[in-house]
């Protein structure tokens, strides 16, 4: 399988050279298939809220290449349910980067971005979609809305392409403060998101499906905290792949039907699981799926697992679904990626008690500025109250990076640490 898609993302790549649309139906026709292989074939150890997952995020990557009139650019942050109610399909910076190099179709991508003027250190999933978009890949969103959250790479990629496309662009200025005064300011600017969306498609948002969208949310926000809680004696056979799944479930598609009927799954799927056996992993940050030999340590393995990624839980909160915009700008303040990353380990923290882990991998991928910065001190803090860290160093989505055997054996080096079996 691994030959078929590199051997299709070459193709995608040179294509994209000659007729960057005839490459676009291509990849589409891809997506397509291997979406219908996730449906009928998911595989035998494959959980139901793994599948449902995986095909929903496939979904989301489908709907703004097959309709192209309706999709918007977005970053992960943005709170998506404003979208989904006008009947638009966002696509984020992030999600692209991800599927694209999980499709083996980045580097021409991040070679254009590079020629193009982009430093080297700047962070590789915004280099891959800027390339994508700039030549041809992606679609002319109707418009592009992004936050200012988690780094200044959105202030410069969304910025850009706006320019390359010539389309209008809505920043939600999400400010460091976590205070009632910071939900105001950012509920007035979504406030004023829906006014943007009505200006720019001539349609108007019901507010009573909003209402609903955001309802949604919170029952999935609600159902993953449950799933957490009761995750902490029980066996998590999953793959480092449904980790970066369950993030985009819990961000650009919180709201739909499909993520609130994966925590439905998630839960399910832990009630049935046997009890807690071999070493558990906190994993911090995005998760390098694509690098085959960390796979091998970490996929269904039973003395080792990875039990929880603060991509997936970093914005739960109890939000005031009294009032929509109230509740997403709640979301989006109360980030632990906003402000300083002190919040993120105190996130981590919590985490690592409630989910029982074992050790900690906080992954500095190439080009986070947030995240290198913050990993001696995250070290510090996660040894401190007991939890063993590996600083590891990669990149999310950019292969010419390297290093993938020597980061599974500092990954397995690790768990030997830990006094975890031979992996
Ligand atoms: S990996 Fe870091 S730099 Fe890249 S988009 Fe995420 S927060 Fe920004």
């Amino acid at each position: 399988m691994g030959k078929i898609v590199e051997t299709f993302g070459k193709v995608i790549q040179d294509e994209c050279d000659k007729n960057p649309s005839a490459a676009r139906k291509l990849l589409l026709a891809g997506y397509h298939a291997q979406n219908l292989r996730w449906k009928t074939v998911p595989g035998k150890r494959v959980s139901k809220a793994a599948q449902l997952a995986s095909v929903e995020t496939m979904n989301s990557m489908i709907a703004p290449l097959a309709h192209a009139g309706r999709a918007a650019m977005v970053s992960l942050f943005t709170p998506c349910e404003l979208l989904q109610v006008a009947g638009l399909h966002p696509y984020s910076c992030e999600g692209f980067g991800c599927f694209l190099s999980g499709t083996h179709a980045e580097r021409a991508f991040l070679q254009h971005a590079e020629n193009e003027g982009l430093p080297e250190t700047f962070c590789s999933y915004h280099k891959v979609f800027i390339g994508a978009a700039e030549k041809g890949l992606m679609p002319k969103p109707r418009f592009i809305i992004n936050t200012t959250l988690a780094c200044d790479a959105n202030l410069l990629t969304f910025r850009r392409l706006a320019d390359f496309f010539g389309v209008k662009q809505y920043v939600i200025d999400v400010p460091y403060g976590q205070d009632e005064e910071a939900v105001q300011y950012v509920a007035e600017q979504l406030r004023g998101m829906k006014a943007f969306i009505e200006a720019e498609t001539g349609e108007k948002i019901d507010e009573g499906k909003l209402a609903k969208a955001v309802g949604r949310s919170q029952r999935s926000m609600d159902n993953f905290r449950r799933f957490m809680a009761l995750s902490a004696n029980k066996q998590q056979m999953a793959t480092v792949t449904d980790q970066m799944f369950s993030a985009f479930m819990l961000h650009n598609l919180l709201g739909t039907e499909g993520a609130e009927r994966f925590t439905v799954q998630c839960l399910k799927t832990v009630k049935n699981a046997p009890a807690a056996k071999g070493k558990r992993l906190l994993w911090m940050h995005t998760i390098p799926y694509w690098v085959a030999p960390l796979r091998e340590v970490l996929d269904y393995n039973e003395a080792v697992q990875v039990v929880g990624c603060d991509m997936s839980f970093e914005g739960l909160i109890q939000g005031d679904t009294a009032d929509p915009y109230r509740a997403m700008a709640q979301r989006v303040v109360y980030s632990a990626f906003n402000g300083p990353v002190q919040r993120r380990i105190d996130r981590g923290l919590e985490a690592a008690r409630e989910l029982k882990a074992d050790g900690v991998i906080w992954f500095c991928h190439w080009g986070c500025k947030h995240t290198l910065g913050g990993a001696q001190i995250a070290k510090q803090k996660f040894e401190a109250a007991g939890y063993p860290c590996l600083i590891l160093d990669g990149d999310g989505c950019d292969r010419s990076h390297g290093g993938e055997g020597q980061m599974a054996t500092r990954v397995e080096a690790f768990i030997e640490m830990l006094g975890g079996e031979q992996v």
